[in-house]
Parts: structure tokens; sequence; C-alpha cells
């Protein structure tokens, strides 16, 4: 068990994972852009590909090992022999290198896909993990499918792993089927049945398919996992890994209930989602938790009341926190008086209390007929009933005027 029981080291997988989101392929340039991004985000590992898998991959893990020196690199390698020769060829010059090997560990893996017995598989694993080890004393294994797996295969072939040297154990949860209470009993489990489990960091890699993989993730951490993987904005194969910005600001929002803490600078997770979205073409969704264009937006008028007098009344984390420059009120027909009369202070005008519950009328009306409703409609309701009411002309021409000059 690592020194500091409360620090969880978290592996990204954007460059690897991530890039396997359909249409999301990457150059190496590219990928050196985001590993940069993630380094000042402060990661603990950066899993920059599957060197196997193509000269550019390859191409892409050797330059950022090179380059990035200050957090761990990772490379994917299946447990056979070229796989991991390779990934070590890319990852050598790397300041501190980690090979990641893995191997499918259900029945319905091992039926289908690989067609071989536990019997053979637990060999495999076991030499796979010690061949990385002639490479590098830095070894994870991922036990592929594992939520899949009948526990006591599970826990013996993790044994085998560790019994061979791997460093670190990831469970993973490769097509999304666990469930938070399940998922957390099962790493209890492996917590306390997988014999030299104590020497290791145990990690969960969990998958969107049921829109609980930061659940999961979350459940995992509580059950003595000491490493989560995810995925900026949590793009990723099918529906996507867990995602970066969630598990950590679900750790430090909720720090009370947790007492878990991350190294990630949450005031860089914005920008890099940002990137990450620009690179891969992958937008966010605008109700994304934590980085959507809607997460710091509110619409309804008795949240922007209580908003504008005491901000935690309706934000749980402050959008400064993630790198967000400010949460905004939207414009819509839930929209209060209040937010309506704090827009026009902001762009200059201070309406006595009878114009504004003119205008707010109004704007409603306008709003229930239209789906979007914006700043500009706003300013033309004003126009419009400035040319009825003489005081309102009067203001508008006056902030007209100024802005003239
Ligand atoms: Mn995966």
């Amino acid at each position: 068990m690592a020194a500091d029981e409360q620090r969880i080291c978290v592996f990204d997988t954007t460059l690897r994972d991530g890039e396997q989101s359909p249409g999301a392929s990457m150059t190496p340039a590219e990928k050196l852009l985001i590993a940069r991004q993630l380094e000042k985000l402060g990661v603990d590992v950066i899993e920059a590909g599957f060197p196997v898998a193509s000269d550019g991959d390859f191409k892409s893990v050797r330059l950022i090992a090179e380059e990035i020196r200050g957090t761990e690199i990772a490379a994917i390698a299946r447990a056979i022999a070229p796989d991991i020769d390779r990934a070590w060829a890319a990852l050598k010059k790397a300041a501190r290198p980690r090979i990641h090997l893995f191997i499918s560990s259900s029945d319905i893996h091992l039926k289908h896909q690989l067609k071989k017995s536990r019997v053979e598989v637990l060999a495999q694993a076991y030499a796979a993990v010690v061949r990385a080890c002639t490479y590098t004393d830095n070894v994870e294994f991922s036990a592929m499918d594992a939520t899949r797996t009948d526990r006591e295969f599970l826990r013996d072939i993790l044994e085998a792993a560790l019994a061979a040297g791997a460093t670190t154990i990831n469970v993973a949860d490769t097509v999304g089927y666990a469930v938070p209470d399940e998922f957390g009993a099962l790493i209890a489990y492996l917590m306390k049945n997988v014999s030299g489990m104590d020497q290791a960091v145990l990690s969960v890699h969990c998958h969107d398919d049921l829109g609980l993989a930061t659940a999961n993730s979350l459940a995992a951490l509580r059950n003595g996992a000491r490493q989560v993987k995810c995925t900026i904005n949590g793009i990723g194969e099918r529906a996507g890994n867990a995602a970066l910005e969630e598990v950590v600001m679900a750790l430090q929002t909720r720090k009370d209930f947790f007492a878990l803490r991350t190294g990630i600078r949450t005031e860089h997770i914005y920008e890099t989602s940002c990137l990450v979205s620009r690179i891969t073409g992958i937008p966010v969704q605008p109700n994304k938790a934590v980085v959507g264009a809607n997460a710091f937006a509110h619409e309804s008028g008795i949240h922007q009341d209580g908003l504008i007098k005491e901000k935690t009344t309706y934000e749980i984390m402050t959008p400064q926190s993630v790198g967000i420059p400010a949460s905004r009120l939207t414009l819509g027909k839930h929209s209060g008086r209040h937010a309506i009369k704090e827009r026009l202070k902001k762009l200059g005008y201070a309406l006595t209390a009878q114009e504004l519950d003119r205008i707010t009328l109004l704007f409603k009306a306008r709003a229930d007929r239209e789906k979007r409703i914006s700043e500009d409609d706003l300013m033309a309701i004003l126009r419009e009933e400035a040319l009825r009411v003489k005081e309102i002309r009067t203001l508008v021409d006056v902030k007209t005027a100024e802005t003239a000059t």
C-alpha cells in the first residue's frame, strides 16, 4: 500500500482508449499537444498509445516518452511478446516508463475470442508480466472484461500477475456491465482475498455503456482502489470511459464523504476539455457534467434569484475551480425579473420597478414563443418599449449616445 492512503493516482487514457472513439484519430503532433496539457493538468500517468497497433501510434508514444518528463508514460500491449517488445521500444526513453499489458479473463472472451482455457490464459498472463519486468519494474496488468469474470479465477489470475512482478493491478469493466454496489463489493473482495495485493496498487477502468462509469469508479475508490483510469470529456470506445473531470470534481466537491484527493490542478480542467474537443473533433454535449456549456448556466428564475443573492444556493462548485471564467444566467422563459434586471444592469440600463415589470412581461411572452432567446431579443424589446414609453426611450437614447462616442 502506498505511503499516502488518501492519494489517488489518476491514469489518463485519452490518448489510447479515448482515441478509440470513432473519428478521434490523432497525429503524433496532436497527441503531444494533449500530453503537454495533461502534464500541466497534473495527471499521474499518461497512456500514450498502443505501439504495436500502427507506426503512427508507435511514433506518438516514442515522441511523448521523449518530450514529457514530469509524468509517467504508459504504453499498452497485449500479453504477447511482440506487443511487449514493441511497447518497450517506444517507451524506453521515458523518464518514468510503464508497460501496461492486458489479457481477457472472462469465460465469454476465453471461449469465443481467445479460444483458450483458464489454465492457458493464466500461464500466458504470468509469462507476459515476467517478460515486461525484464524491461522495467513498473508493470501494470489488466484483466480485460474482469466484471464478467468468475471471481475465483479473477483472484487467481491477479495473484499470478502479482507473483510475476506486476506493481499495478487493473480491474477493467471493459463492456460497462458493472453497477456501483456490486463493483464496490468486487473491489473489496479483491483487496481482501488476492494475496500480494497489499504490495501493489489496485486500479479500475470503467466504461459508460449504462452511464455508470463515474459512479462505478467512485464505488471502487471507496473500497480500496487507489488508481482510476479516465479520459477527458469521457471519450473512448463506444459510450466512452469514466470522465476525468467528473471523478476528480466528485472527489474534491465531496471530500467530506470520500476523504480522498488527487494531484489534479482542477483550474486547468476546462482548457483541457476544450483542447481535446478541438483536436478530436468530438463536441462536448451542452449538459455534460463539469465542462458542458450549461454546467454553470442557470435558467430557472428561482435559481437565478438565489444565485444573485448567494452563489452557493445553487452551485456546489465554482466555475472558477475548473477554469471556467464565470457562471451564466441564461435568458429564457424561466428567467425571473431579478435576472433580467441584472442583465440590463450589466448592459448599462437601470430601469424603474414599473419599467422592469413591463419588460419582464414582454420578455416572457416572447420567450414562450421562441426556443432560443438572447440578449439581442431583450434589447429589441427594450427598444420597442422605448418607442412607446418616453422614459425608457430616454434611457435607450442616452445609452446609444454613450456607446456611440
Ligand atoms: Mn477500455
